[in-house]
């Protein structure tokens, strides 16, 4: 998979104003405190940074070793969640039911309190997000999604181990779709479904939003079997 080249840029955000960019020493991983790419969304992200200064307000990194043998892509932020606390699915509803399924299935130890100091830990699992940055109403723009995937693609790179992706909705299997070279019309997205690609097998699971648990959509024990079956497979080596 290609790597990300480091570069530093800048634009202008839509109501004119010019947004530095520093220099991004993680950048072949993840994107730098103030990444530039996405007008829209940084135009957002100053929005937030001056109406909640306390919190993350940037690109959420992911969280788990770039050891692990399981990758866990969701959409994006959301904006009292990651975008709040800057980890992964922390701080709002589908954290609840991410983290206690990780735990269920030993892929996290700890207790998981709704907060990055909460010492909750990852096992052979790494969480990370198709787009780093919250958009507005949970939406990112097609352009966003695909100008964000350079560090999912870097992201998948330095995973060495990686041989289990779990994508949690449509958008999110899309992306890693094309992260690993497939066409979608081979690897069509339904919950439950395994594709393979070389020695990585992308698990399909629908998002573990409370739109989809309170619908019924998603339960809690469907949303359970899809990691009970990557555990399975793991654990056959
Ligand atoms: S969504 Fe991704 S590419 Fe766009 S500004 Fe945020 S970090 Fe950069």
């Amino acid at each position: 998979m290609p790597r990300v080249a480091t570069k530093t840029t800048s634009s202008k955000t839509a109501s004119g104003g010019r947004i530095s960019a520093r220099p991004a020493a993680d950048v072949v991983a993840g994107p730098s405190h103030d990444c530039p790419l996405c007008p829209r969304l940084v135009e957002y992200r100053l929005d937030n940074r001056a109406r909640h200064p306390d919190w993350f307000n940037a690109p959420v990194p992911s969280f788990g070793e770039r050891g692990a043998r399981l990758l866990i892509v969701g959409l994006a932020p959301g904006v009292q969640g990651a975008n709040r606390t800057g980890r992964p699915f922390t701080g709002d509803y589908a954290g609840d039911l991410l983290y206690a399924t990780l735990l269920e299935h030993g892929f996290a130890k700890g207790a998981y309190r709704a907060s990055p100091d909460d010492g909750l830990t990852l096992i052979d699992c790494r969480i990370s997000n198709g787009v780093r940055c919250v958009p507005p109403q949970n939406k990112p723009l097609p352009i966003e999604i695909n100008t964000c995937r350079q560090f999912l693609t870097a992201t998948l790179d330095e995973m060495k181990q990686l041989r289990a992706i779990v994508a949690l909705g449509r958008i999110a299997h899309d992306t890693v779709l094309k992260v690993l070279g497939m066409r979608a019309s081979v690897a069509p997205f339904s919950h439950g479904a395994v594709h393979r690609a070389g020695n990585v097998s992308l698990y399909d699971s629908y998002h573990c939003s409370r739109y989809n648990t309170n619908t019924r959509v998603l339960t809690t024990e469907m949303f359970s079997a899809v990691f009970a079956r990557v555990r399975s497979d793991l654990d056959k080596g």
